[in-house]
């Protein structure tokens, strides 16, 4: 019994031992195949993770484009619908002037034959002293400015949208004895082609006033035949009512500021200004107060205004 318990016992023994023997490689098996699914499923956890972060950047930035837009879209639509309520009052306010219903004066400052590299100078003073102007703009030196030849002024046309000015249209060419008067489509032709250019340079802004390079009179026989293009492409144009002489032979800052003051006497001025002359930038800050002081108000030039000749 005694013997045939120990005999038991070692077979027994041997059949666990051959069983333990026989689990080795399954056990390894289940082992390495442990690993190699916790490995991926690691690598896939990782690529979830990243994906979900990816994602998640994506659409923050998405949202942040999209908040962008409905801002840009707003401050344009914003921008586009104080100018008509503003115009829209100013028009009003014209016309009780006009008929003398209203004791209020208005002056149109208007800066002609820019950009210059010297118009930002300008931009300057007249931010300073928060007055929005109007500036007639022309491509005489290509891209280049006027002023400087190393220089490109192109930025400038974006810098008047965005300090709130008027942008106007005084031709491609400004070419008095160059042949912008020698027939209407000449001077049509330049008209579009700076308006073009205008458009480029500011992303759409649309110019729909006109001053003739050296003033409407200059058209001479032709200036009725204009008028008439310029109706068909919602045109109107503007002469000057008030100057300091800028465009001709201006030798002092006295001579400026005596030629500026003779000519303001009108209840709505229309002063004609070239943005690169020294003695105008000189007067300009007291040019400003002396209209504020005679009850001016100082404002930018719009299509409907009573100034703006349509015929
Ligand atoms: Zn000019």
């Amino acid at each position: 019994m005694g013997k045939s318990l120990k005999s038991n016992q070692r077979k027994i023994i041997v059949i666990l031992i051959v069983i333990l023997v026989l689990l080795i490689p399954i056990n390894i098996y289940l082992y390495l195949n442990n690993i190699s699914l916790k490995k991926e499923y690691q690598s896939l956890n990782k690529d979830y993770q990243t994906n979900t972060k990816d994602f998640k950047n994506e659409s923050n930035k998405i949202d942040e484009i999209k908040d962008k837009l409905d801002k840009l879209n707003n401050l344009s639509n914003d921008t586009k619908k104080i100018k008509e309520e503003l115009f829209k009052d100013i028009k009003i306010l014209e016309d009780s002037i006009l008929n003398n219903k209203s004791n209020s004066k208005i002056a149109y400052l208007t800066f002609d034959d820019g950009p210059y590299y010297s118009t930002y100078k300008f931009l300057d003073v007249l931010d300073q002293y928060n007055v929005k102007a109007t500036f007639f703009t022309t491509s005489i030196n290509g891209t280049n400015c006027f002023d400087d030849n190393t220089k490109n002024c192109m930025a400038l046309y974006k810098e008047y949208v965005k300090r709130g000015h008027t942008i106007a249209n005084h031709t491609y060419t400004h070419g008095i004895f160059k042949g912008l008067y020698s027939s209407i489509d000449n001077f049509i032709n330049a008209v579009k082609k700076q308006e073009e250019k205008v458009k480029t340079e500011t992303d759409g802004y649309i110019t729909n006033i006109v001053r003739f390079p050296g003033g409407s009179v200059t058209a001479g026989r032709l200036k009725s035949g204009i008028i008439k293009e310029l109706q068909k492409l919602n045109y109107g144009y503007v002469d000057w009512t008030a100057e300091d002489g800028d465009g001709g032979n201006l030798t002092s800052r006295t001579a400026a500021w005596n030629n500026f003051t003779s000519t303001i006497n009108e209840k709505i001025e229309v002063v004609l200004f070239h943005d690169f002359n020294k003695y105008t930038l000189e007067i300009l800050p007291d040019a400003i107060k002396y209209l504020e002081d005679k009850g001016y108000i100082l404002l930018p030039l719009f299509y409907e205004s009573n100034m703006i000749k349509k015929s």
